[in-house]
């Protein structure tokens, strides 16, 4: 075996698609995101970061800051451990206590990240509930798809938030095997958003259990922040919800929120969970920071919307290919993995703007895109200077307008 011609061929191939990922190395700056300092080897500049999924700005919240420098300075740097073994401290404690009470469930439990959260309690819950069925939404996150994997059991695909393909699906298994609903509230490519209460309905004629990731919506829909099964109001109907604190709460992490002894059971069992060392203190002081904020200040929220609503509305009056959706995510169609990059390259290049390339497997091929996440911070200059740099190398690189599209289709 020639182990090195397999690593450059593998890396050649994801180049000859085009869709080989680069990194663009930056340092945000505190409190003046999305304002942010690139790095090269000839020396740095100012951009303005237009991808980022610190949504609300809470990254650089002067609460979520004094929380976390006041932790560091009373606990040190790392936890020392795993949560069983002496890795468990009174930030954590609180921390999940925090989140047990943002979404009304009797206790929460904390990972290293949300990703960590699906893997391990989707392949848990499989474990613990043997003979099971998952019915997973086609478009769930790699997260859920690789614990569902791991759990090793019985799996049904749905197609996206369509009802009647999941009762089929449903239908199509006995009564007494143990089911399991996994799906997202807010699909974060497409921005589009899951009929929780219909979801919720099947669960209860099927006698399913309900598994909610709500990464893209914690903080930021809610009375709240307790996300899109908040807004609905059948939050009390969700089993287990899955969350963040590395998006709309701005630091890092993950967690579920579920029935006392579910959370236990996942505790116990969950490797992704017993065999970790746990997040630093100040990670998790920080997040308790800015979950209490976002529980009571409406302000980041209206904004953020505004911002979102602003944006969208900019771009379709430029012609330029939004993908409609009801959510804050701004998805640009470009449905071409080597023009996306060399969009994202001269926005970068030429305009200062940092967007990435959205490419397979991330989305389906033929669908690449531009992903824009607009937050509190984007002012409506930074929205014009977006614009007419996206109008500029659309026109340059001859892609459709929506109405010259229209207009050839007449
Ligand atoms: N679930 C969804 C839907 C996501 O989009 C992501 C990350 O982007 C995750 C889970 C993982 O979250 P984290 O970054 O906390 O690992």
């Amino acid at each position: 075996m020639d182990y090195a011609k397999a690593f450059s061929q593998a890396l050649q191939n994801l180049k000859d698609e085009g869709r080989y990922r680069v990194f663009a190395d930056i340092r945000r700056n505190r409190g003046l995101f999305p304002a942010a300092r690139q790095f090269m080897p000839d020396g740095s500049r100012a951009i303005t970061v237009w991808c980022s999924n610190d949504y609300l700005g809470m990254a650089q919240h002067p609460a979520v800051l004094a929380a976390m420098h006041e932790a560091l300075d009373t606990a040190g740097a790392g936890s020392g451990g795993t949560r069983n073994i002496s890795g468990t401290s009174h930030y954590h404690v609180e921390l999940e206590a925090e989140l047990a009470d943002l979404h009304g469930k009797e206790a929460a439990l904390v990972f290293t990240s949300a990703y960590v959260a699906n893997d391990t309690t989707l392949a848990t819950l499989q474990r613990l509930l043997p003979g099971s069925v998952i019915f997973s939404d086609e478009k769930n996150h790699a997260s859920m798809i690789a614990g569902i994997r791991h759990g090793g059991g019985d799996k049904r695909i749905w197609r996206n938030n369509d009802l009647k393909d999941l009762e089929a699906k449903l239908r199509q298994v006995g009564c007494d095997v143990p089911k399991i609903i996994a799906f997202e509230s807010i699909y974060s490519m497409d921005g589009l958003m899951a009929p929780i209460a219909g979801i919720c309905d099947l669960a209860e004629k099927y006698n399913a259990l309900t598994y909610l990731d709500e990464v893209h919506a914690v903080g930021m829909y809610g009375a709240r922040g307790g996300g899109l099964a908040e807004r609905d109001g059948v939050m009390q109907r969700v089993d287990i919800i899955n969350g963040t604190l590395a998006k709309g709460f701005g630091i890092m992490g993950g967690y579920i929120a579920a029935s006392a002894d579910l959370c236990d059971a996942i505790r116990s069992y969950a490797p992704g969970f017993i065999f970790t060392t746990s997040l630093a203190p100040a990670i998790a002081a920080g997040a308790v920071a800015s979950i209490r904020h976002l529980k009571t200040s409406q302000a980041e929220r209206e904004l953020h919307q505004e911002r979102a609503r602003t944006l969208k509305s900019r771009l379709k009056a430029s012609g330029l290919p939004v993908m409609d959706n009801p959510s804050h995510i701004v998805p640009v169609l470009v449905g071409d993995p080597v023009l996306c990059k060399r969009i994202t390259d001269a926005l970068l290049d030429r305009f200062a703007i940092y967007v990435q390339p959205i490419n397979y497997p991330t989305v389906p091929r033929g669908t690449e895109r531009l992903r824009l996440t607009p937050t509190p911070q984007h002012s409506d200059a930074d929205i014009d200077r977006l614009v007419a740099a996206l109008r500029a190398l659309w026109t340059e690189m001859g892609m459709p307008f929506e109405g010259q599209q229209a207009q050839a289709a007449e």
